[in-house]
């Protein structure tokens, strides 16, 4: 299979660049091991240069009107759509995700380039009334500067839009080191905006297999203003205390641990809908997906006898096969991570309602998983699985599952299923996350605020609050009037 808008090289102030030392790595299918490409492998030395082109190109961007900007966003937005299939067919084979959750995510981080384009012109500043006759105060926005992002290879592309359209529609310029998984959806989407008249240098993209070392740089480099990360708790933690010397900005998108908790009154069919959607979305591989099922007493048995049935169902094979609903993994490490969470809570007295062992397709396929009979000391509880496997825990009360859900130092998305407008409503004040998802699992959209508090980081993507962390507050004092 031919694969369109594949790129090999790095795309760097405009131009398609080879590493300096002529260094490539392999990007392979995980369904088929098959290798797509050998891909520009840039060392430090490769992307200092880009942040200078970044930073030349970013004085051009900056001072064009928001309508110039939006205009160019909005052309590339229409590109992405136009290639809405070779940009799914790419993300499947880099990725493994079946070709219609592929489809899914390029609508999905199409829509932030659509919401940014319009965003970009209501960066308002505000007038405050004056202490004074003799005086006026201002605020302006400003663009930050150049930005970097650090991307996962678990969104190939929409992990790209929501920091690239909302930095470039504020007036930044931006350095993306995708992850080494997954980095073609990265240059397809650098070629589409080339394509749109992006200017040379305001988008760039620097593959390299030496995250830890590319990462050191962005976060040391003092004309990097902004760093956007999206990844593992433990490597946002690195990454801040990097930008500590150069007191860089950040966004930290990091990992969850999110509960799904079905009580009593909930609609049960609507609940298990709930829980297949936002556990096994991308074979459990999202930072999103429901970590821990809690079921309460009166409805659990049902409820896990509904959801067993339903997951033995999925569809396992390859992403690109029709009527594939779970992908493989993204590497042999992923799946021995989900065996050994699955190991330690069977060990400790869970119960294997289906699935639970590597697939018989081998690969990285696992089988989609449900265990019950889960206890809060068990792994599963406080690690994020990041694969197929819905472990669920019984509770009796309200308060009782307020504590086990809040029990973990992370705090992105949370999902409950209730009825009881009083219930529903004291819950979601209790519970400490970002997000929360209230008799729905996909709650993910450009138009409202993604992001997480405690350890899951902090910094907001999407919405009108997507685009403030890419500018200044500078305060204006007009005195002598
Ligand atoms: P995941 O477990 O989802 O792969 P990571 O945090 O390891 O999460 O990866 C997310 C991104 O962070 C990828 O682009 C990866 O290359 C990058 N990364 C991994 N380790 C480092 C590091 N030490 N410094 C900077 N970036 C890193």
């Amino acid at each position: 299979m031919t694969l369109a808008l594949l790129h090999d090289q790095a795309f760097i102030d405009g131009a398609w660049v080879a590493a300096d030392t002529g260094a490539t790595f392999e990007v392979r299918n995980p369904a088929t091991g098959d290798v797509l490409a050998r891909v520009a492998d840039l060392a430090a030395s490769d992307v200092e240069r880009v942040i200078l082109a970044a930073e030349r190109a970013q004085v051009d961007w900056r001072e064009r009107p928001a309508k110039e900007r939006a205009k160019l966003l909005r052309v590339w937005f229409d590109l992405i759509i136009a290639h809405t299939e070779d940009l799914a067919r790419l993300i499947t084979a880099e990725q493994g995700k079946p070709l219609y959750e592929a489809r899914g995510e390029v609508a999905f981080g199409a829509s932030f380039v659509d919401w940014f384009s319009e965003e970009a012109k209501r960066v308002y500043g505000d007038v405050i009334p004056s202490a004074g006759r003799d005086r006026r105060f201002v605020v302006l926005k400003q663009p930050i500067g150049v930005c970097a992002a650090i991307t996962p290879w678990n969104f190939p592309l929409a992990m790209i839009t929501r920091k690239a359209a909302a930095a470039l529609a504020a007036g930044c310029t931006m350095v993306v080191k995708p992850s080494e998984e997954t980095p073609l959806t990265a240059l397809a989407m650098a070629e589409l905006a080339r394509r749109a008249g992006i200017p040379a240098g305001v988008l760039n993209i620097v593959p390299s297999k030496d995250a830890a070392g590319i990462g050191r740089l962005l976060c040391e480099h003092p004309i990097i203003r902004k760093l956007s990360f999206t990844g593992s708790t433990a490597v946002g933690k690195l990454l801040m205390r990097q930008c500590a010397d150069t007191l860089k900005k950040l966004s930290l998108e990091l990992g969850g641990n999110a509960p799904f908790i079905v009580f009593d009154d909930a609609d049960l069919n609507l609940a298990v809908t709930g829980a297949i959607a936002s556990k096994f979305r991308n074979s459990g591989q999202t930072c999103v997906c429901t970590n821990r099922i809690y079921v309460q007493d009166g409805i659990h048995d049902a409820f896990v006898a509904k959801l067993t049935e339903e997951v033995a169902r999925l569809k396992v094979g390859d992403g690109a096969a029709p009527e594939v609903v779970q992908g493989p993994l993204i590497n042999a490490k992923a799946v021995a991570k989900v065996a050994e969470l699955i190991g330690d809570a069977v060990g400790h007295g869970a119960r294997v309602e289906t699935g639970g062992k590597a697939h018989a397709l081998g690969g990285t396929w696992f089988e989609p998983t449900v265990l019950s009979g889960m206890q809060a000391s068990m792994r599963l509880a406080q690690e994020e699985a990041f694969g197929p496997v819905a472990p669920v825990f019984r509770f009796k009360n309200e308060a009782e599952v307020v504590r086990l859900a809040n029990d973990t130092r992370y705090g992105l998305m949370a999902y409950f299923y209730a009825r009881d407008v009083n219930r529903i409503w004291h819950v979601l004040e209790e519970l400490q996350f970002g997000m929360v998802g209230i008799n729905e699992g996909l709650i993910s959209t450009e138009l409202a605020p993604f992001g997480g508090i405690k350890e899951s980081g902090f910094g907001r993507e999407g919405s009108k609050y997507g685009i403030e962390e890419y500018v200044e507050l500078k305060y204006a004092c007009f005195g002598g009037l």
